[in-house]
């Protein structure tokens, strides 16, 4: 397999083969990313990936039943490179079930509602959206490039087109606004109806905008009390269908899962159990990024 640069994939996508189809990110300026700070972004070569389709297929075909196509933002490849790589897949993975990848609310924009369907005919099943927050005020800090209304049209298209979307808050990204941030993100949670949403807790990485806004006093994580409880808000107040809720990424101080809405009871009860001390916490010499 040739990769280039560091790789990133969702936890979900840990048993998957990742075709590197964009080199970066196409947006490259949310505050708190450095994922493809060191990549200028490009679509990578068609024929490439096509034969990089072929070297896995060779090497594991038979074994090969999720793709996961990278990086940042893939989704905003065009259809050109989109179909080939759809067909070749499916040709060259007898037992491939499903293909996902990043996206923007912006590159779920760009596509006609007959593109989505078209492929999500050709096997794109899970969009992976990191709205991060609902709180407009927020996302505009943190130069995330999409609003709460444009998400919220975003995964209506793609559900509309049978996608499946895979939905990501951050945790203490907002410093005085944490309670609208909280609450804002449950109400597009409940706007967006994901099948899959999980919090992350915001890590300021050194290089990152976030980083020098920390140097100057005007960005602080807030301590892990204000974390949970924008987590409580969000788990308390999202209303989606049928979603699994999980917090078992290595950022979180506290991993939870179930299904919403019928466990939030149960998953409230156990962050106020957290906040009054009853619960322990991930060590913080356990944490990642
Ligand atoms: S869209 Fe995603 S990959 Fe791109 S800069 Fe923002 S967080 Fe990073």
């Amino acid at each position: 397999m040739r990769y280039e640069g560091r790789l990133y994939r969702p936890p979900s996508e840990h048993d998957a083969y990742i075709l590197q189809a964009t080199i970066g990110c196409s947006w490259n300026h949310c505050t708190y990313c450095d994922m493809y700070r060191d990549k200028r972004f490009r679509l990578r070569d068609l024929d490439e990936c096509l034969e990089d389709l072929e070297l896995a297929a060779a090497q594991a075909g038979d074994r090969v039943e999720k793709l996961f196509v990278a990086d940042g933002d893939a989704l905003v490849l065009p259809m050109d490179h989109w179909r080939p790589i759809l067909e070749r897949a499916r040709a060259l993975f007898p037992r491939l079930r499903r293909a996902s990848c990043y996206a923007m609310a912006r590159n779920v924009a760009a596509k006609s509602d007959e593109e989505l369907a078209e492929l999500r005919a050709l096997g794109l099943t899970t969009l992976y959206i990191g709205p991060e927050s609902g709180d407009d005020v927020t996302l505009k800090r943190i130069a995330k490039g999409d609003t709460f209304a444009g998400h919220v049209e975003a995964a209506e298209r793609a559900r509309a087109a049978g996608m499946k979307l895979s939905v990501i808050a951050l945790l203490g990204i907002a410093m005085e606004r944490s309670e609208e941030h909280a609450r804002e993100t449950a109400r597009l949670v409940t706007e967006m109806d994901p099948a899959f949403f999980a919090a992350l807790t915001v890590t300021v990485v050194p290089g990152t905008p976030l980083a020098k806004l920390r140097q100057k006093g005007r960005f602080e994580v807030p301590p892990i009390e204000g974390l949970l409880r924008e987590l409580r808000t969000m788990v308390g107040e999202a209303r989606p269908t049928d979603c699994l809720f999980r917090t078992n990424h290595a950022s979180n101080y506290l991993p939870l899962g179930g299904r919403l809405p019928e466990d939030r009871e149960r998953i409230v009860a156990t962050i106020d159990a957290a906040l009054n001390g009853e619960i322990p916490l991930r060590p913080e010499w356990a944490r990642g990024l």
